[in-house]
């Protein structure tokens, strides 16, 4: 099978090398790819958020099966062109990913659905949304209704906060993302990410994950796009992902089916867990990043046969072989992010890292320049390993990460702590 995979992350690093160990995947491209993917499958340039270049370069390449990383080219309908030239293709419509791009049609389907979530009020403009506010009392959450990246929502602790929240938002602060905005009850609990493939008619669950917001050791510091994770997620017990399926995720997928735009590709379930009951967060429309790493690790070569399963419809067929494992991975990042960072810095001993089904360096903003490997992003490096149990894993992935001559990097040294 010749495989392209969309995206230029670690996560797309995982899955690109899940799908190699895999016999079924006879060629493997990766776009755009990056330093650690080009060591592993050939990288392609091509611009993932333009469907009839995509169609192209995969009709150029006899490509079968495209496995789509990101967001973005989802909402851009990418899956939809790809489908309609006859590829097959792992990924939502573009109708579908409205349940990570507009969180009013998130809440609306959860509303018809029946699913437990918060309760919210959803408005376009601020006289309305400071009523709500008012009414309501804080803590509350105020979120941009579109896209924007993991900024776009603020939980607030004072009704002041809300209400500039509000003012920020419909000021333009979040471009278009903001024109809407969902104002949500304050749920309290322990977050735990869930991952459920999907064909449109049934679903499968793959795995739990816990991720780290934010910056620093403890938690502290500003949030980023995650600095580690873990899989899997001791709070999400057997019985309340049951319940997740059977109360959030099922009834989601029948709704989608009953308005036409069934969900096919893998859902991202964030769940809030309190007193053993699960309440939906957000959905996203692909893998997380970094949660994807650890869940590939997990799963190894039977990620591809799982996909392909989803994409065709087929998933009732289908089995997880679990393994009794756990796996963590350690993000790498740039000093000074999330905020300002440099680009460019050297990265040495990445040939002394063990590269094996347990232990993987996962590469997410790297770069080759004159056969040196080179940050070129805030998150640069995803250090993943396995172990019998957790404190094995991290003990593994702590080791590999003592071993990367980076003093430009950092990385936080507690990854796990809930769990562990
Ligand atoms: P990301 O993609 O970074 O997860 P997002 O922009 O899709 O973020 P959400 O997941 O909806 O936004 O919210 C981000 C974070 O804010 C959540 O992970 C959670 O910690 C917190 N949060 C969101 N909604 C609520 C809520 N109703 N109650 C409490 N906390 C919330």
């Amino acid at each position: 099978m010749n495989i392209l995979i969309l995206g230029s992350g670690g996560r797309e690093h995982s899955i690109a090398w899940a799908v190699m160990q895999n016999p079924k995947c006879d060629k493997l491209i990766v776009a755009p790819g990056n330093a650690g993917i080009a060591a592993i499958a050939d990288c392609a340039d091509l611009d993932i958020l333009n469907g009839a270049a995509v169609v192209n370069f995969a009709e150029e390449n006899a490509i079968e099966f495209v496995i789509v990383g990101p967001e973005a080219p989802l909402a851009a309908g990418v899956a939809d062109r790809l489908r309609e030239a006859g590829v097959l293709v792992f990924g939502p419509s573009e109708a579908a990913a409205r349940l990570e791009a507009s969180k009013s049609f998130t809440k609306e389907v959860c509303d018809a659905a029946n699913a437990p979530t918060a309760g919210y009020g959803h408005f376009t403009d601020a006289a309305a949304a400071k009523a709500y506010i008012q009414q309501q009392g804080a803590p509350i959450v105020v979120k941009a209704d579109g896209l924007a990246a993991g900024k776009g929502v603020i939980v607030a602790m004072t009704e002041a906060e809300a209400l500039d929240a509000v003012d920020d938002m419909f000021g333009g602060e979040f471009g278009a993302a903001g024109a809407e905005v969902v104002i949500e009850e304050f749920m309290e609990g322990e977050e735990a990410s869930y991952f459920v493939l999907c064909d449109g008619k049934d679903a499968l669950p793959i795995g739990t994950a816990q991720d780290h917001k934010r910056v620093g050791d403890g938690d502290t510091g500003p949030n980023t796009g995650g600095m580690g994770a873990y899989s899997p997620a001791p709070v999400l017990t057997d019985e309340i992902a049951q319940k997740a399926m059977d109360e959030i995720v099922i009834p989601t997928m029948n709704v989608m089916a009953a308005r036409g735009m069934p969900y096919q590709g893998v859902l991202y379930v964030g769940l809030m867990i309190k007193d053993g009951q699960p309440r939906l967060v957000e959905y996203n429309v692909r893998f997380g990043d970094p949660e994807c790493q650890v869940l590939m690790m997990r799963l190894g070569a039977q990620a591809l046969d799982l996909m392909q399963a989803a994409a065709e419809g087929s998933l009732a067929e289908m089995r997880v072989n679990w393994a009794d494992d756990h796996a963590m991975t350690v993000v790498m990042a740039a000093n000074g992010y999330p905020g300002a960072y440099e680009k460019g810095s050297e990265i040495k001993g990445l040939n002394a890292l063990p590269e094996t089904s347990s232990e993987m360096c996962f590469h997410a903003g790297t770069l080759e320049k004159d056969g040196q490997i080179v940050a070129n992003g805030g998150r640069v490096l995803n250090i993943t390993a396995r172990g019998a149990t957790l404190a094995e894993a991290q003990k593994r992935a702590y080791a590999m990460v003592d071993k990367v001559d980076w003093p430009q990097g950092f990385c936080r040294r507690d990854i796990g702590w809930r769990a562990l």
